[in-house]
């Protein structure tokens, strides 16, 4: 980067809405202990304010932490930062996110997911390193966030333990988009807000055709967008032609991005786990009469702000995770977005100039379909590893801690159930030597006691390389053209063959373990159709998977013995995590799951054990997909033996001893929806020929 570039970046930024309020900014943070910024997304809280507090001397005490719920956000705001302060990344600002930590000695400024935050709270409660601590994008209601808010909350009601080994207080910034800021206000103790005022430009938008009420599952709203931006880019620009459509279509943006354009366009995908230097390029200006057309997950609705965005192009859907009550598991699904999330987006059209909005579905999808806002994460995912965290540091009453809005109580009970199936917690719902391991790996807690489960049979060699590739992105390439599909299943095939081609968790030891021997892994990955990025994330999480195995290693760690057969060692750990995940064989190819849901699934046709189902009685899994169908998938048989006397677990949980309610305390009314719920979930009897 020369001089003058970092100049401009520099000088840009006095242009910010935020800038005329340095002063009274510093101020306010100064003044009280809890502070509230909110401003139009774009106005420079995220990138100016940490840079703010540096200059008037927050960092001479203890350093400035900033959370994103989001790993791309936190990396791509610490590089622009970096760079207006001129320094390198990594050194005064730097960023840690899960499996990615870029700071150093000198890092004083430090972007982070707030899963990092939150693990640094378990090693240290008051946050002593930090002087002043901002927890940025709060509107998005992360899990994570939303614990944090509770806790700093917490923090502060015992001042003893908020002023504890520091000399200066901390102090806690809340920056938000224009929502919910009284309500935020009011949760933490009628602290003031700051509002920034924003300029904005108008917006126009528009209904379209393709999406109505009755396409709330729609799969085809991926294609309607193209046709639109492409319509779009035509009619307000360039001439269109057929081939410009047949091309974008033809565009997989997750694989080999760079070769594809349409003419006029430069198309750039923006996505969670896309690498660096591809996210640099979004925000760089198109070369003179080209256009620059992003393809964006919800990330870019306030996360990140890209200058010069006119027009935007609405699917109206979101992939979000949500726990599904068919399955009881948290699954990815396609969901309308909220009305609050569609303003947001069209409002990216407005930051510098007029602009448009095109929603491809109708008004009437949105009046029936679309709720007014987004229900927060913690009403709807899995809380288990959450409050394993709470229940460390040592909140006991899980149920009544400082939520700005609570989860359901059966969500928290459910969390409990499964904490205790994993021998984390005890019966009381005290934290077991097994939880307080366990709480140290960023993993979910089912792998994770696998993962134990092996060290402390020391074979953790086959468990952490598979913890590792179940916790990047698929790594296997199913490339568009159907010759080359062919080719690659193929591949993937013998690679499964190479581990018995009866066990995916095997096959994904397997592949780790081939490439990793390779003299030219990257050219290995390309002849075997998988993601040499993604196995490369594999290879360096492994590596800080065992980091902190022999970390814990060095405690009280537990040894056991095996005295079975040495070939069932490895699928006898994973049944220790995955118990939760049995499903038995039915009929034909249907199987049974034995959680108490007793959903009726099929193993995914990219399992090694596909059109096999005939061999199997006893399988585990590690997710599912649900189409019109239940598909489970990175499957792996097991004999019932090896589960017999984990499975009871699932069943005998006295859920109310568990969160050490009484009983007393518990209305008539969610007592009778559990035990409901309880009734429905009667084990399915076992017969002599699955044994
Ligand atoms: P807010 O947090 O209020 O939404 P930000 O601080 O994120 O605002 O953004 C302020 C400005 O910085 C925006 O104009 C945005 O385009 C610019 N910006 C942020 N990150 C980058 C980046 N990595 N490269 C170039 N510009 C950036
Ligand atoms: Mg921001």
């Amino acid at each position: 980067m020369s001089k003058s570039a970092r100049w401009d970046s520099k000088d840009e930024s006095k242009h910010l809405p935020i800038y005329q309020h340095k002063h009274n900014l510093i101020q306010a943070v100064k003044n009280s202990t809890f502070l509230v910024v909110t401003g139009e997304t774009g106005s420079g809280k995220t990138t100016q304010l940490p840079q703010y507090l540096h200059e008037a001397g927050f960092c001479k005490k203890g350093n400035i932490g900033i959370t994103q719920p989001r790993r791309v956000a936190a990396i791509t705001v610490a590089q622009r930062v970096a760079q207006e302060m001129q320094c390198t990344l990594g050194r005064e600002v730097g960023y840690q996110v899960r499996f990615d930590d870029c700071t150093s000695q000198d890092t004083v400024v430090k972007y982070m997911t707030d899963g990092c935050l939150l693990r640094e709270i378990l090693a240290d409660p008051g946050l002593s390193q930090y002087s002043v601590v901002i927890l940025d994008e709060v509107h998005e209601r992360s899990l994570n966030t939303d614990i944090l808010l509770g806790l700093l909350k917490k923090l502060f009601s015992s001042p003893a333990k908020a002023s504890k080994g520091r000399s200066r207080p901390l102090k806690v910034v809340v920056m938000s988009a224009t929502l919910e800021t009284d309500k935020l206000s009011a949760f933490l103790g009628n602290c003031p807000v700051f509002t920034i005022p924003g300029r904005t430009f108008p917006v126009t938008c528009m209904f379209g055709t393709a999406v109505g009420p009755k396409d709330t599952e729609s799969t085809g709203y991926v294609k309607e967008v193209v046709k639109m931006a492409l319509d779009v880019h035509s009619s307000e620009m360039f001439r269109a032609c057929d081939l410009l459509f047949e091309k974008a279509e033809a565009i997989d943006y997750r694989y080999d991005v760079q070769d594809q354009t349409v003419e006029g366009l430069l198309i750039l995908p923006l996505y969670g786990s896309m690498p660096t230097d591809q996210q640099r390029q979004i925000f760089q200006p198109p070369p003179p009469g080209i256009r620059k057309c992003v393809v964006a997950t919800n990330i870019a609705a306030t996360s990140l702000t890209i200058n010069g965005i006119k027009y935007i192009i609405d699917s109206g859907f979101v992939k979000q995770l949500n726990h599904n009550s068919r399955v009881g598991m948290d699954i990815l699904e396609v969901v309308p977005i909220s009305k609050s999330e569609a303003q947001q987006r069209a409002g990216r059209a407005g930051r510098t100039s007029a602009g448009k909005c095109f929603r491809i579905y109708t008004k009437e999808f949105w009046e029936k379909c679309m709720p007014e806002y987004t229900v927060p994460e913690i009403q709807r995912t899995s809380l288990t590893a959450v409050v394993l965290t709470l229940k460390c540091l040592g909140i006991h009453d899980v149920i009544r801690f400082p939520y700005l809005d609570s989860p359901e109580e059966r969500f928290i009970l459910e969390a409990l159930k499964q904490l205790f199936q994993f021998d984390a917690i005890d019966r009381r719902g005290r934290v077991t030597q097994l939880g307080e391991l366990m709480v140290e790996f960023p993993l979910h807690p089912g792998l994770t006691r696998a993962v134990l489960k092996a060290a402390s049979l020391s074979c953790q060699d086959m468990l952490l390389p598979v913890a590792a590739m179940l916790s990047v992105e698929n790594i296997f390439i199913r490339p568009g053209h159907p010759d080359k599909q062919k080719e690659a299943d193929k591949i993937h095939r013998a690679l499964a063959a190479k581990s018995g081609g009866m066990n995916d968790f095997a096959t994904l030891l397997t592949v780790f373990q081939l490439c990793k021997s390779s003299d030219r892994p990257s050219e290995w990955c390309r002849q075997n159709w998988i993601h040499w990025r993604a196995l490369k994330s594999a290879f360096s999480v492994e590596t800080q998977l065992r980091e902190i195995l022999l970390r814990l290693q060095q405690r009280d760690f537990p040894v056991e013995t095996f005295d079975g057969n040495k070939g069932e060692l490895f699928r006898q750990c994973l049944c220790t995590g995955y118990f939760t995940n049995v499903a038995r064989r039915s009929v034909g190819k249907v199987f049974c799951t034995m959680d108490g849901h007793g959903s009726m699934v099929q193993i995914h046709p990219s399992s090694s054990l596909f059109d096999q189902e005939a061999e199997l009685n006893w399988v585990i899994f590690h997710d599912v997909l649900v189409t019109s169908r239940v598909y489970i998938r990175t499957v792996c048989p097991i004999r019932y033996d090896w589960v017999k006397d984990l499975l009871p677990k699932l069943h005998e949980v006295d859920v109310y001893e568990l969160s050490s309610v009484a009983r007393e305390e518990v209305t008539d009314e969610e007592m009778m929806k559990w035990e409901t719920r309880e009734a429905a979930k009667r084990q399915p009897e076992v017969s002599a020929e699955d044994v």
